[in-house]
């Protein structure tokens, strides 16, 4: 395997950066993970807006062009002989000596590596996953794509001991904000589907946004808006959206079914719909 980092191409065991690189020391930095979808990068031109402005909320320079992006984007997928999976950008404010301001001159550091993945099985669709709820403990600015991911990470691993496969992180109000790596979605028992508006308090999903065009065009009726666990809990579906799991139909809360324990009806239809988006290679 191949990682671009700062300027080189490495095989992936040698690829390094430096101690006192502030994405090391301090978490200062942000990422993005775009799906690859027979070659090709899907919704790569959101993903890019989304990571200039994580950039931009942070004030860390741009350290190249989109253009350049692209070319080095697709130069980490060629010599890995990718064809689906993902790819992985990394930018932090770069290397300085430890010291919480930012540095009068460091070089934003940037990193990109690519993985093989294979959609969802068709048995793990059939089956649905379960999630946990548990409290978020995250900071303010969750729109910002940081890779300071600790407690994201915290909560992942408590579902991965009840069992579950995501934690649906709650809110001081009782509202579901999102998954630790996922947005979260639930279908009422009216057929309306709700998912939480896009503010400062969740990250705004590439698939969610995607979705949302989806949806407006199927004539699905939809409410961006918070809701509590309790409504999720007495949902007739549920779902959660990324880059790495597409659509994936939630069955269990708490160890409760959700509808009738069964992927919804509605909710496959919008995996398809999703994976339609992704074959009609609209990403480029
Ligand atoms: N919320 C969080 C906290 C995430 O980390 C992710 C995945 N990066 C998402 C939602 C889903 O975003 P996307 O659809 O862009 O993968």
């Amino acid at each position: 395997r191949i990682a671009y980092v700062n300027g080189r191409y490495l095989p992936h065991a040698k690829a390094a950066v430096h101690i006192e690189d502030r994405g090391y020391q301090f978490a200062d930095g942000v990422y993005e993970v775009v799906p690859v979808h027979k070659g090709i990068l899907v919704d790569e031109e959101l993903h890019l807006d989304r990571l200039e402005r994580s950039l931009r909320e942070l004030r860390i320079a741009m350290p190249m062009g989109r253009e350049a992006l692209k070319l080095i984007s697709r130069e980490v997928m060629r010599r890995n002989h990718l064809n689906n999976g993902f790819l992985y950008m990394q930018m932090t404010r770069g290397v300085a000596p430890r010291d919480h301001k930012f540095p009068a001159a460091a070089k934003p550091a940037v990193v990109m590596t690519v993985r093989q993945m294979k959609p969802a099985s068709k048995e793990k669709l059939e089956a649905g996953v379960p999630v946990i709820t548990l409290p978020d403990i995250r900071w303010a600015r969750r729109d910002i794509k940081s890779v300071s991911l600790l407690p994201n990470c915290l909560a992942k691993q408590q579902a991965h001991e009840a069992g579950a496969v995501e934690a649906w992180m709650v809110d001081g109000d009782g509202y579901v904000t999102e998954g630790t790596s996922t947005n979260a979605w639930i279908v009422t028992a009216d057929n309306v589907l709700v998912t939480r508006s896009a503010t400062h308090d969740i990250l705004n999903g590439i698939t969610r946004i995607a979705l949302l065009d989806r949806v407006a065009a199927e004539g699905v009726t939809f409410e961006e808006r918070p809701f509590t666990v309790e409504e999720a809990l007495n949902a007739k579906e549920a779902f959660i959206t990324s880059s790495t799991n597409y659509v994936m139909p939630v069955t269990e809360i708490d160890g409760r079914a959700i509808g009738n324990g069964h992927p919804g009806l509605l909710t496959m239809k919008l995996r398809d719909a999703y994976v339609a988006h992704i074959e009609g290679g609209e990403g480029t």
